[in-house]
Parts: structure tokens; C-alpha cells; sequence
């Protein structure tokens, strides 16, 4: 029975476009060739997939199956910082001079990108939102009552790098979580920092990544403290100290511990492994909040100094740190969290025109099916490309379950089902496959 033919040929039902797609429809193609800028897996793949277009060196686009995994990616994020109690505002990336002066990083900021207007100003284009963030809240900051507080923005920020590499890892333009804390206490503002630790962590392991926590340069050795979030991949630019058995890790540069020796938490030996920075947070006391008179009237009635902390990932950069964590030689493997579909549909369409036909009634009735449950399907339903090539694409793109329905399937009223985690295929009864797949999402 042919259930839902044309759902995806129904453009005006936009909620089923979202969560199908049929790759005859898709707007990318993949490709075998390996770009010549390609210097790093997670480079490789999300252009041979068509997940980003390079526009130029540390500059790209994002396409549609990136930009589901990037949405994915944020909305993780969101629900985190939320949780944390932080209010989500939006501000620009174009931004005025004169706070960069007062700070004086107009002058010290090398990467800052500085934009001449024809009216004769100047703008930057943010690398942070220090500058405007501490004057936006500090408007609304009377008294003690106010505070604290956490704004966040999910927001392009940009680098004037010499060097843009590594793929979406390091780019001119990129994507940013950004949230800010303001606090009446170091007592309030360190317990908040503790939360927004633990949020962060949680972000990263939804994502499927293990981070590991460590103090960043001059961390302990001052009053400001401040972290990064490393995830462990021979990828890394940065060299850790980090023990295999707990979160306990410390930035080379900064260490008290070598390889070899007991972690002072757990006493397993300390490995020297390679990491990417994924987030970093900050103690930025008054910094800031000193410079844009950032005060409030205290129980007391005194006026004092707002502190302020600042937390950030990097949202683009971690699309690629998934890329660089979770692959094999033949693509990406998307954990389910964050993938643009959860399944992968794959028909061999067989010789003859019969053949053809079984197939795609079993592949639409399957493909009605999981999207009447909600769950997301990218369907290579592509008539004149060899099994051996819809593999390789099922492979490179990453989606964690591959269905495949064939000939061969359909002769034992089957449906073909692997996992991209896994080498092992199997057969599932096409009267099976739809619980079966509920099944596997709902498992973590
Ligand atoms: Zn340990």
C-alpha cells in the first residue's frame, strides 16, 4: 500500500519537511575527492558530505545536513544554560567603538576585526561581548535585589586569525555560546561558577563527548580562577595531563603532575594525551564591571562593584570536536544526540522494474511509518546509484542506524539493520522494524 506517497512532495506540510528528507531531494551531493584544504578529519568529511561549504579559509556555509547537526548541537546548549537559570538575549555582531576604547582593547585585541563605516566611525566585529554585555546589564542593575543575574546569546563571533585551520575548529567566523554572569559576592559568583562547571559537563556527554575539566594558565596561582573543557582526541592541539580513570586533567603548560605518576584524585596513572579545547570559563572578578561602573546599593546601602563571570563554547568548533572524537575511516558517526536524522533508509532498487517496485513500496511504507512517529529519516531513495556507493555515503554521513531494503530483504520479509557503530548487520522483520527503531532511540 502506498501510505503517504507524497509527503515529502507536499511542500506547504513544512513540519513533515523537517523531520524527512529524500536524498533525490537533498540539496548537497557527496564527493569522493578530498579537498586540498582539508587538514583535518573533521574537515574532510563535513565537506565530502556536504555538511559545510568552504567560502574561504576559516569561513563556510552551512548546509542542510550541517546545519541540523549545528541546531542540534545549540539546542543542547540552550537547554543547559536555561536550566542554569540564564536568560537568552541576542546581541550584535556589529559593534560599537567606543566601549572597545574605554576597555582598551581597541588596541590590544590583535584579532579584533575593525570595520570603517562611509560615515567615518568605526565598528568592530565582535571576538566577545564583554564590551557590550557589562553596560547592557549593568542598566538594569539597582540594588542587591537585582543580582545575580546570567544573560546568554548564541551568536556568529569573528577572528581576524593570520591562519584559519583545522576545519570549522578554528575559523574567521564561527559560532559561539557566550553567557555572563554578575554576581554581589565571590562567595555567590564561585558557587555559580561550580554550577555552570557541572552544566557544561553535562552539555558535553549529551553531545558524546568525554571532557575533561582543566585549570587554565594562571588558574591557581591568582585569586581569578578559570577553566577549559578538553576533549581527548589525537586531534588536539593541546597536550594534556589526564587520567584515564576520572575527570581530573591539567594543561601541560601549567602542570604539577607528569606522565607516569598517580592522579592526585584517584591514583591511576596520568596519561600525556592530546586535547581540544571545547569551552572555557572565567573568574573575571570586576574587571569589566569596574571600567563601565557597574555598581549596586548592598543591603547596607553601600555601593559596590558588581563581579562577573564569563562562560563560553565555542558552537561550531564543536560540531567539528564531535567529528574529530567520533570517526572511523570511512566518515563520521554521529551520536544519536545530535545527528541530522536518526535513521539512514537506504532501497536497493533491483534489476527489473518489478523488483524496483517491491522495493519502494516497503521503503515509503517504512518511511511513512517512522515519520508518523516523529522520528527523523534522511531516505537515499536515489534511483541510479550502486549499492556499494549508497554504503559509502550511509557511511560518510554518519547517521547511527542504517535500514536497507532490497531484494534479498524483502525475500525474507526483512528489513536490513546496522548500526554505524558497528560491522555486524542483521535482519529485523519488516513487521518488527518500527518498534525496533523506537526502541533503539529511546535507549541512551
Ligand atoms: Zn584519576
Amino acid at each position: 500500500m502506498r501510505r503517504a506517497f507524497c509527503l515529502s512532495d507536499q511542500p506547504e506540510r513544512s513540519t513533515l519537511f523537517a523531520i524527512t528528507m529524500r536524498m533525490t531531494r537533498l540539496l548537497t551531493k557527496t564527493t569522493k575527492n578530498v579537498p586540498a584544504e582539508a587538514d583535518s578529519a573533521n574537515a574532510k568529511y563535513l565537506l565530502q558530505g556536504g555538511f559545510v561549504r568552504q567560502e574561504a579559509a576559516g569561513i563556510y556555509s552551512w548546509l542542510p545536513l550541517g546545519l541540523r547537526v549545528l541546531r542540534h548541537v545549540e539546542n543542547i546548549i540552550r537547554e543547559e544554560m536555561d536550566a542554569l537559570g540564564g536568560q537568552e538575549i541576542l546581541m550584535p555582531g556589529l559593534q560599537p567603538k567606543e566601549p572597545w576604547q574605554i576597555t582598551g582593547r581597541w588596541e590590544t585585541v590583535d584579532v579584533l576585526f575593525k570595520v570603517p563605516s562611509q560615515t567615518g566611525k568605526e565598528y568592530a566585529l565582535g571576538p566577545t561581548h564583554e564590551e557590550i554585555v557589562t553596560p547592557l546589564v549593568g542598566s538594569f542593575i539597582r540594588s542587591y535585589n537585582d543580582l545575580p543575574v546570567a544573560v546568554y546569546q548564541i551568536q556568529s563571533k569573528y577572528r581576524d586569525e593570520l591562519r584559519a585551520k583545522s576545519g570549522v575548529l578554528r575559523g574567521r567566523e564561527f559560532g559561539m555560546k557566550d553567557l555572563y554572569s554578575f554576581h554581589k559576592t565571590q562567595e555567590d559568583l564561585e558557587q555559580f561558577y561550580q554550577k555552570a562547571l557541572a552544566a557544561y559537563l553535562t552539555v558535553f556527554k549529551r553531545c558524546g563527548l568525554d571532557a575533561k575539566v582543566t585549570e587554565a594558565s594562571g588558574g591557581s596561582f591568582t585569586k581569578k580562577f578559570s577553566h577549559e573543557f578538553q576533549v581527548v582526541t589525537p586531534a588536539g592541539e593541546d597536550l594534556i595531563f589526564a587520567c584515564p580513570s576520572c575527570t581530573f586533567a591539567q594543561n601541560s603548560e601549567i602542570a604539577t603532575v607528569t606522565e607516569g605518576e598517580a592522579c592526585p584524585s584517584c591514583g591511576s596513572n596520568v596519561e600525556l594525551v592530546k586535547g581540544i579545547e571545547a569551552g572555557n570559563i572565567f573568574d573575571l572578578g570586576s574587571k569589566f564591571s569596574e571600567v563601565f561602573n557597574v555598581e549596586f546599593t548592598d543591603e547596607d546601602g553601600e555601593r559596590k562593584t558588581v563581579l562577573m563571570g564569563c562562560y563560553g563554547i565555542g558552537v561550531t568548533r564543536l560540531v567539528g570536536t564531535i567529528v574529530e572524537a567520533l570517526h572511523d575511516e570511512s566518515g563520521i558517526m554521529w551520536p544519536k544526540s545530535v545527528a541530522p536524522y536518526q535513521v539512514h533508509l537506504v532501497s536497493l532498487m533491483g534489476k527489473d522494474d518489478a523488483t524496483r517496485e517491491r522495493v519502494m513500496d516497503a521503503s515509503e511504507s517504512l518511511y511513512s511509518d517512522l515519520t508518523s512517529e516523529g522520528i527523523t529519516v534522511l531516505w537515499d531513495d536515489r534511483p541510479d546509484v550502486s549499492p556499494g556507493a549508497k554504503f559509502a555515503d550511509a557511511d560518510l554521513l554518519g547517521m547511527p542506524l542504517r535500514l536497507v531494503i532490497s531484494e534479498k530483504s524483502l525475500k525474507e520479509d526483512s528489513v536490513e539493520w546496522k548500526l554505524r557503530s558497528s560491522k555486524e548487520a542483521k535482519l529485523v522483520p519488516v513487521a518488527d522494524a518500527l518498534e525496533d527503531v523506537k526502541s533503539f532511540i529511546a535507549e541512551n
